[in-house]
């Protein structure tokens, strides 16, 4: 039986997780390895709980954005190999201490690497190339630089060459990301006749797992938002469910007299006798104020209420003349109905911002 909700709570559905991992691996063959995206608390979730559920089901890789995002899973548990997707030099020692895979994206970065890794035979690590998203990674230039340190280096050993997308949930940017996964098999072919073994190759995201796996899922694909059960695709809207759901409770009615204000700067005058409810839930915990002035709502009960005047830090207030409830009652953000990506478009957003910006000082709760 579900416990009754009784302070903000970020609820983590595992067995949705599990409907996801197996709803996208059945979008690639069998034999293609499986990459879960984990950096940013797995998307504002709980990284080491859901790496560790994930490292029991059929999930070979790990990917985090930087160095102590890998060290707290290695802390927690995780044993499966880790990929910091943007480590910086600084952190090398770290990271081979706690056996994590740094992506190598230029020069700076790789040079320093093998100083670090001076000691080290074959250490895995991960070349990135950039092919349209001018973000992070070598360009097709410099692999006749890397030619010399790849051919002769013992203490490294390239475990994948990969590159990312920058469009790939976006069908009028066909010819975009076709030409990126172009660009990534030229690149790779000429990688391959400079080493004398296979290194795992990738560039899908959930997207692309969604619209490119039958041309372009190579070895490996890396998923972060179709994980958790999010994205902006509504043909898969039954296929994911939501991992994670933000829950609260109402901390106290106000029944306000026409041209009362509510809130900071007055945010909200009430033309009408009506009824708000404040609610343990602020810009410090992840909603920020562009959800405010009616934009953003949360639902009381099934119905939507209103975020009227501005997000306080800890506290926003919500519109609920029109519906029956009491303080203690439960309030939904967002999880089922409306989804993470529905609540985000009140505000202009994408389920990737939301998700992130939750506090960590939400508690966490397993159901
Ligand atoms: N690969 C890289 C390099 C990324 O930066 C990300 C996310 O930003 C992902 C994979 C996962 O993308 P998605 O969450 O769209 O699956």
């Amino acid at each position: 039986m579900m416990t009754k909700i009784q302070e903000t709570t970020l609820e983590i559905n595992l067995p949705a997780l599990q409907n996801n991992l197996s709803f996208l691996k059945s979008k690639i063959k069998p034999s293609t390895k499986f990459m879960a995206v984990v950096k940013a608390y797995a998307y504002g979730s709980d990284a080491e709980q859901l790496a560790l559920f994930l490292e029991k089901l059929q999930v070979d890789y790990f990917a985090v954005a930087y160095t102590d995002e890998g060290i707290a899973l290695r802390k927690a548990g995780v044993t499966k190999p880790i990929l910091v997707l943007h480590p910086l030099p600084i952190h090398f020692p770290e990271l081979i201490a706690y056996k994590l895979e740094p992506s190598l994206y230029n020069k700076y970065v790789f040079d320093a690497f093998l100083i670090a890794s001076e000691k080290e035979k074959e250490y895995p690590v991960h070349l990135k190339f950039n092919t349209g998203l001018n973000r992070l990674g070598f360009s097709a230039e410099d692999i006749s630089t890397l030619e010399n340190h790849l051919i002769n280096n013992e203490n490294i050993k390239v475990a994948s060459v990969f590159s990312h997308l920058g469009a790939s949930e976006d069908l009028t940017e066909k010819a975009f990301t076709l030409q990126q996964i172009t660009s990534f098999k030229e690149i790779t072919n000429r990688l391959l006749s400079l080493l004398n073994y296979k290194p795992l190759l990738h560039i899908l995201n959930t997207s692309g797992i969604l619209n490119y796996a039958d041309i372009a899922q190579f070895d490996m694909v890396r998923s972060g938002i179709g994980l958790y059960g999010f994205g902006n695709d509504a043909r898969f809207k039954e296929d994911f469910k939501p991992v994670v759901a933000l829950k609260s409770v109402i901390s106290q009615i106000h029944s306000i007299t026409p041209n009362q204000s509510i809130g900071y700067n007055k945010g909200h005058i009430a033309k009408t006798t009506m009824k708000t409810a404040t609610i343990p839930l602020g810009h410090a915990d992840g909603i920020g104020r562009h959800y405010g002035k009616g934009k953003g709502f949360l639902t009381v009960h099934g119905k939507k209420c209103p975020i009227i005047g501005n997000v306080c830090m800890d506290m926003l207030m919500i519109d609920v003349t029109n519906v029956a409830c009491k303080e203690g009652d439960e309030v939904v953000v967002f999880g089922e109905n409306p989804t993470a990506s529905e609540f985000a478009a009140t505000a202009g957003t994408i389920s990737y911002e939301i998700l992130t910006a939750i506090s960590q000082r939400i508690r966490r709760k397993i159901v």
